[in-house]
């Protein structure tokens, strides 16, 4: 019926008159739009196919109702059910709903779930290189990785790498900069990183251990208590808005900053590729569009309750807001070079991803010094 109806409008003439009178009708018949209601982005679909409903799930690495990140994929299934007038209906389970967080990408791989949201540094077991489309410590923010994603080649790379899973990636969220995170006593020089026991995963955590610290793996569910009875004595979390809401504050008194670990790690949408493959044209771009959408809003979200959080640790006074110092922070970047070249020299797949990460960071870096950073600077001074 929808699509009668969208014939019959387009076929009245007094209607076409009035189009014509206002120079949209040379734009509507170089769309084809009446012949063709998939005319413009790509091959002609039957009404068959139009009207084919599709019934997904989508899970993902999040706890049920985690802020921002569950909700960020509940109201992408929720823009694309609108967007594609219920012919794409996405049922997102939480972690552990259907399956466990860490099997999100195997289960996409597999297709026994059509679609996953997390971020790619949770399979570095399976795909070492994946952190780099994540965060990598002292690795570009939200705004370098959106440019280098979209435009500069690293999405391209991105599914290449995903491409032997089976797995179709698509940038859908940012934390942007993290925090340091929490230490139970204060860090003043790279003496009191040696021996320190930290919750912090990935490659910061091999970073810190180069330093002489204990990384230790976690859970976010079991980070409080070990902290509070002293199993870790610091841990990195999100920022502000996330390590108040896992009340990190009431269990250590000093709060570092900046996150040099995870300089704004990004969170990505997986798709199965023979599902992908099944989906009408408009569908395909329905789901491009709403991830970038997606992906904007999460970041933009990330900021502003991040500095809403930021005013209340400022009032705290039991809470210490303090800055790692200089060399602390050379010397963790020091270490971080050694530590992905090394990774790098083991692996070619690994190796390939790097330097292009880096090429790219290189002449990035350049471009935001001359204009964000240094306007930052004549701000401050
Ligand atoms: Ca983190």
């Amino acid at each position: 019926m929808k699509h009668m109806s969208y014939h019959s409008a387009c076929s009245g003439s007094a209607w076409k008159r009035f189009l014509s009178a206002l120079f949209i009708l040379p734009l509507l018949l170089t769309l084809g739009s009446c012949d063709s209601p998939s005319g413009g982005i790509g091959k002609a679909t039957s009404s068959a196919e139009i009207n084919k409903k599709f019934h997904w799930k989508m899970v993902t690495t999040w706890p049920a109702n985690f802020p921002i990140f569950q909700e960020g994929a509940e109201n992408f299934a929720n823009d694309v059910r609108i967007m594609s007038r219920g012919r794409l209906d996405i049922h997102v389970y939480a972690g552990g709903e259907l399956v466990p967080p860490l099997q999100v990408f195997d289960a996409v791989s597999q297709g026994a779930v059509e679609m996953g949201h997390g971020s790619p540094y949770y399979w570095a077991g399976k795909v070492p290189e994946a952190q780099f489309f994540s965060s990598v410590p002292f690795g570009m923010t939200a705004r370098g990785m959106n440019a280098w994603l979209y435009y500069g080649g690293g999405l391209d790379l991105w599914r290449e790498v995903y491409a032997p899973y089976s797995v179709v990636p698509f940038p859908m969220g940012n934390t942007g900069m993290q925090m340091g995170g929490w230490f139970n006593k204060k860090i003043e020089s790279l003496d009191d990183i040696r021996g320190l026991r930290m919750r912090i995963p990935g490659l910061g955590g091999k970073v810190l251990e180069r330093a002489g610290g204990n990384p230790v793996l976690m859970a976010g569910s079991e980070i409080y208590t070990a902290l509070e009875r002293g199993i870790i004595d610091a841990t990195e979390w999100v920022g502000p808005f996330h390590d108040l809401r896992l009340g990190l504050n009431r269990a250590a008194k000093y709060y570092y900053y900046p996150g040099w670990h995870e300089p704004g790690t990004m969170f990505e949408l997986i798709v199965n590729q023979n599902k992908w493959n099944e989906l009408p044209d408009d569908l395909k771009q329905i789901i491009d569009v709403a991830a970038a959408a997606v992906s904007e809003k999460i970041y933009a979200q990330m900021e502003y309750y991040n500095q809403a959080a930021l005013e209340q640790i400022r009032a705290n006074k039991n809470i210490e807001l303090l800055e790692f110092p200089k060399d602390v922070l050379d010397e963790l970047q020091r270490l971080t070079k050694i530590t992905l070249e090394e990774e790098a020299a083991a692996s070619p797949a690994f190796q390939k991803v790097y330097a292009a990460y880096t090429s790219f960071d290189e002449h990035y870096s350049d471009w935001s010094n001359l204009t964000e950073e240094s306007y930052q600077r004549a701000l401050r001074e």
